[in-house]
């Protein structure tokens, strides 16, 4: 846990060196400050005022069975998923939360059992979410336990596996590995949208979890929703939320809802004359171009190694390409061991593969992060060469 902590501070410190001038490239953590451009040139459009009187209750719809999520907030969930086609939302429930990472553990809450008489085992296959053992097992629940790489999964008995696709950190499209029966699906599709991989069907899991933090980039308002087929999982999960902090803030919920319609908006404009970039254009060809950087930068210095992902055609925006994921996964080829700590006496700061179950030779390379930094990195690392530094 210290050390964890300290990874976090110790990041923050670096935001400031990054600017000041000794060096150091950290992109260890997700941040998407890659959309703050897109964000800022969109102005008035997706400004929104709160009025002292607004967001006093803590009720925001008490007809529906997640009652404190805002019915703007929810249609323009609804909205924006039409509009992609990346998720079936009809005869779902909506359960909103600060952040996936709430929703997470309102999804473990909700699928164990409170009678059983051992913990849930809860699996994912390797290299995944290095935040999913940390999530799991930080409050030493009886509910439910980490239980690893779901690969190598052989329990009997009932188990959650929590499939995350496009997965962090490989970037990888993914489908359940256990398939026993008793096992129960949580489908995390925080990256299912089209800057990062081709649409090829609208999900339609029982579970499904989004962010607006991967989505929008706004990793600061908090907010994850849930998309619930089971009426008594949906009520579970917002209970939990309820006795965890009673509920989501009302006004982040607000936010994101005028956030989410200027996406959907900055389609009604297409075709006609254009006064922004559509949202998912501009994260597209961002990415686009970052992908095709860090590819030649990655074989101009012939020490790594990246995974190459099939093509397919995005139902979304009728494009064929390659998935741009949100994190390079790295290899170290040859002698280093550690890659981690090779990039980092190169000063470029990342997480190894220990923290996603697997080999050291491994690293997650943010790709979210503004564009200094990122051409810094892409420099840096074509420049970079074994005997150094
Ligand atoms: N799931 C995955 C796979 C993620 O990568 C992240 C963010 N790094 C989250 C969930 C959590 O997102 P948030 O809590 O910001 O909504």
């Amino acid at each position: 846990h210290d050390s964890k902590k300290s990874r976090l501070v110790t990041s923050t410190v670096s935001k400031e060196l990054q600017n000041g001038g000794d060096g150091v490239i950290d992109l260890d953590h997700g941040d998407p400050t890659m959309y703050e451009r897109f964000w800022h040139e969109m102005g008035e459009k997706s400004t929104f005022v709160i009025a002292g009187h607004q967001s006093i209750s803590y009720f925001s719809d008490v007809r529906n069975l997640c009652w404190f999520l805002e019915p703007e907030f929810a249609n323009s969930v609804v909205r924006l998923h039409k509009i992609v086609g990346n998720a079936i939302t009809e005869d779902r429930h909506i359960v909103v939360g600060t952040g996936s990472t709430q929703l997470f553990q309102a999804v473990l809450y909700a699928l164990s059992p409170p009678n059983a008489s051992e913990p849930m085992s809860v699996v994912s296959a390797a290299p995944f979410y290095s935040l999913y053992p940390l999530l799991t097992d930080y409050l030493m629940s009886a509910l439910y336990k980490w239980a690893g790489d779901a690969y190598e999964f052989s329990k009997d008995g009932p188990y959650i596996e929590l499939v995350t696709s496009p997965n962090n950190p490989d970037g990888s499209t993914r489908e359940p590995v256990v398939r026993r029966t008793k096992g129960l699906l949580v489908h995390d599709l925080a990256y299912y949208w089209p800057q990062y991989t081709p649409i090829s069907f609208p999900a339609d899991h029982d579970i499904m979890l989004f962010t607006v933090s991967k989505s929008t980039g706004h990793a600061g308002i908090r907010l994850g929703w849930a998309l619930v087929k089971d009426r008594e999982i949906a009520k579970k999960m917002t209970n939990f939320i309820e006795l965890n902090t009673i509920g989501v803030s009302r006004d982040s919920q607000l936010r994101a809802a005028k956030i989410l319609q200027a996406v959907s908006e900055s389609y009604d404009y297409v075709g006609n004359s254009k006064e922004t970039e559509p949202f998912f254009e501009y994260g597209y060809n961002i990415m686009a171009k970052r992908w095709k950087q860090l590819r030649a930068a990655v074989n101009k210095s012939k020490l790594f190694s990246l995974p190459d992902f099939p093509p397919g055609t995005c139902t979304f925006s009728g494009r064929t390409f390659e998935s741009q994921p949100a994190f390079a996964w790295l290899k170290c080829e040859g002698e280093i061991e550690d890659c981690e700590s090779f990039l980092r006496s190169h000063k470029i700061w990342t997480r190894g593969g220990k923290y996603f179950g697997v080999s050291s030779k491994y690293v997650r390379i943010s790709t979210l992060s503004r564009d200094e930094t990122f051409d810094l990195f892409t420099e840096r690392l074509s420049a970079m060469e074994l005997e150094s530094p």
